[in-house]
């Protein structure tokens, strides 16, 4: 017979074992909570604004103004090279180093990983990471600082959602304690330093093309296209790309993988994200160092770990295994290269 005591014992036991992953010392001492006391102010919140403004009205100029001048293939070089350094700094260094663990760096790649994911102006390192290791503990349910879904599953509730997914968050005074979600990093040295110099960063990633395009060309002129293009547009397209992660990623796609939250695999933001947007196998297995785990998913990100691996760069890396992949699999579509599978025979 199953009484009211055999159900609180179940309740119980189920919430022990949700909770056994977290530290022993955890469970001993009071928990930290998710979000600092001190909110971020009025001058901090004006910042973000900035940075979200001011490079995105240069993408929306961008369109008219391609059409006739400014755009140079010197410009051109300089904006690609630009995108791809700081967005694989944040797909394979803020996101599957530094937040997942999905590799093992040394240390001369672990410091150029941070730095190069910082040059996004995405926000200093620790910050970057403790927000998206919060994201990942809650996803989609409350206390994820950028669900979609926050507002209800209705299309008004759906549609503010997605700006709030996709900028609203940002402006959100609560800041994820660093303390409770990024210790490992906050005890390390010298990332630690990197991310107390983003201001640094910030300004080598705005100025730096413009100093390059005006050295290249020997004008005036290269300097300004330059910063136009490989500075302004360059970060707004990439903020976006990233941003549509948390937005679009987390409402539209496909479910190859069964997850408990509503991460999807979204195949068009494939090559401009580096691999990202094959969001819904990331959260079916988040320490994966491959997220286009299918055959034929394109992952930039993933091919440039293999080459650091082939390289001496990285190792212990977490490539897709087969054998957990397999149990997870809601999809037809076979496991591409790089999987691992268990010896035959
Ligand atoms: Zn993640
Ligand atoms: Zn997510």
């Amino acid at each position: 017979m199953t009484t009211a005591t055999d159900t609180a014992n179940t309740l119980a036991a189920q919430q022990a074992s949700g909770s056994s992953a977290q530290p022993a010392a955890a469970a001993r001492k009071a928990p930290l909570p998710d979000i600092t006391d001190q909110p971020a102010g009025r001058a901090e919140k004006a910042l973000v604004a900035l940075f979200v403004a001011v490079p995105l009205m240069a993408l929306v100029a961008a369109i008219p103004l391609a059409w006739g001048w400014g755009l140079d293939w010197r410009g051109a070089v300089i904006a690609v090279a630009f995108y791809y350094v700081s967005g694989l700094g944040i797909s394979m260094g803020f996101h599957r180093y530094f937040t997942h663990s999905s590799f093992k760096a040394k240390t001369g790649f672990r410091i150029a990983l941070a730095i190069a994911g910082s040059l996004a102006i995405e926000g200093p390192v620790l910050t970057w990471v403790a927000d998206h290791r919060r994201h990942h503990k809650y996803s989609d349910r409350e206390g994820d600082p950028h669900s979609p879904w926050r507002f209800g599953n209705d299309w008004g509730a759906l549609t503010k959602g997605l700006i709030w997914a996709h900028v609203g968050w940002m402006f959100d005074g609560n800041k994820t304690s660093k303390q409770k979600f990024c210790p490992d990093l906050l005890a390390d040295k010298k990332v630690s330093r990197i991310s107390q110099l983003f201001p640094l960063w910030v300004a080598i990633s705005l100025l730096g093309p413009a100093l390059i395009g005006g050295l290249w060309s020997w004008s005036w002129q290269g300097a300004l296209t330059a910063f136009f293009w490989a500075s302004l547009v360059r970060i707004a397209f990439l903020h976006h790309i990233t941003w549509s992660i948390n937005s679009i990623c987390h409402t539209f796609g496909k479910e190859d993988f069964e997850v408990r939250d509503k991460s999807r695999n979204v195949n068009w933001l494939a090559i401009l994200s580096f691999g990202e947007s094959w969001h819904n196998l990331h959260h079916a297995d988040p320490t994966c160092a491959r997220h286009g785990a299918l055959k034929g998913q394109i992952d930039i990100a993933a091919r440039l770990i293999w080459l650091a691996e082939k390289l001496g760069w990285v190792y212990d890396v977490r490539w897709p295994d087969a054998s957990r992949l397999d149990a997870k699999k809601s999809t037809a579509r076979q496991l591409g290269s790089m999987t691992r599978r268990a010896a035959v025979g």
